[in-house]
């Protein structure tokens, strides 16, 4: 079988580096807010090329915390609207709710799954205050459009990076293009941590004084809390995990890039459609979607010769029972697109071999012959 995602095999290529850091935490003695989560958020600062990165507990959380920050700011208020679209992962729409703010779902480009400047405008009405770009699946939305709508109606813009560590449009990576970009370092991302983990970058110094100390229980120094704030930090030791998986992360995001181009160049398959690549060279793959109007018979196709696929996602966030009130909302694109993704594998840890059968695999697909 051809797994998904193997992530033994992923952390395993870095198993000396990963111990060695691993001991550092222990022999330190240090575990909370220590060096390696400063050096980890520089790093990654300067990864990302922003000026700040606040490392926080996990991807939701960079989310909730930066507009709850934003609210502490007196920038947004409850029952404000934050623009997201429809068919992202739930998470981006809970930072929202979980804030008392609206979200306004849009559907999405049903080629590119990414918010369109026209969907946008479309949704924007007098109480809209915000924008929640999601660059998914590893590609990332158009920013350049999206910030020139966002200056001219006044809007702030939180980019919803977790898909998209070093995705770029126009030379600039995610999480730069916004006031704020939140990223994921779930062991499945592109940059994973050995547990959960999560970080905001920001060129806004006003905005990353507020979100440092709201991690921290509102602390602004050691027992003076300027704000009701939670314990949000990210931990030393998945601090000093991600300091070692950041240098290989350009490595592999080029071995998925050249899996990437060659499903593109290798599927043909009238049954299977493949995704819209903006620029080739900024998408950095976190998973490899195809839509079918079979899935179902395709992926028990795919099954039976031995190679696993996944749905990303199945149900769409306003058919869920956490969003009832959203349960007769229609967002066609969005719904289609639920009905018929597919994700085939596309980890770094992949063999040529293994990428060749899943081509010729895909292409010898008949549909339903019953
Ligand atoms: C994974 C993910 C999140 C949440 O990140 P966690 O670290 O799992 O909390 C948010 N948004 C999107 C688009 C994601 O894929």
């Amino acid at each position: 079988m051809i797994p998904f995602l193997d992530l033994k095999a992923t952390n395993q290529q870095y198993e000396t580096e990963l111990k060695e850091a691993c001991n550092r935490v222990i022999d330190s003695g240090w575990y909370i807010m220590g060096k390696e989560v400063e050096l980890f958020e520089q790093e990654f600062a300067s990864f990302c090329g922003s000026q700040k990165a606040i490392g926080v507990a996990n991807g939701l959380d960079a989310l909730i915390l930066t507009l709850r920050a934003w609210k502490e700011l007196g920038k947004l208020k409850d029952g404000d609207e934050v623009i997201v679209p429809a068919n992202t992962y739930i998470a981006s729409i809970l930072a929202i709710t979980e804030n008392n703010l609206i979200p306004i779902l849009v559907d999405p480009d049903s080629g590119t799954f990414n918010l369109t400047v026209k969907g946008i405008l479309a949704s924007l009405t007098s109480k809209t205050r915000a924008i929640l770009p999601v660059h998914l699946y590893g590609q990332i939305s158009p920013m350049k459009d999206i910030m020139a709508l966002a200056e001219k109606h006044g809007l702030l813009v939180l980019e919803d990076c977790a898909q998209s560590h070093g995705a770029m449009i126009d030379g600039r990576k995610a999480g730069t293009w916004g006031d704020a970009g939140a990223f994921s370092f779930y062991p499945g991302k592109n940059l994973g941590a050995l547990g959960d983990a999560g970080a905001v970058t920001t060129n806004d110094n006003e905005l990353y004084n507020v979100i440092n100390a709201l991690r921290n229980y509102g602390s602004t120094e050691k027992y003076k809390n300027e704000y009701k704030g939670l314990n949000s930090r990210l931990d030393e030791i998945q601090a000093a995990m991600l300091r070692v998986k950041l240098k290989h992360l350009d490595r592999e995001t080029t071995i998925r890039q050249n899996f990437a181009a060659k499903y593109i160049a290798g599927i043909f398959n009238p049954l299977i459609e493949l995704p819209i690549v903006v620029d080739i060279e900024g998408h950095v793959w976190h998973l490899f979607v195809v839509k079918t109007k079979t899935r179902k018979e395709f992926s028990e196709y795919l099954s039976e010769n031995g190679i696993q696929s996944l749905i990303h996602y199945p149900i769409a966030p306003h058919k869920q029972g956490a969003y009832s009130e959203m349960n007769s909302h229609s967002y066609p694109i969005s719904e289609m697109l639920h009905e018929s993704v597919l994700s085939i594998p596309i980890s770094s840890t992949m063999k040529e071999c293994e990428v060749e059968k899943i081509i010729s695999t895909i292409n010898n697909y008949k549909g339903s012959v019953k």
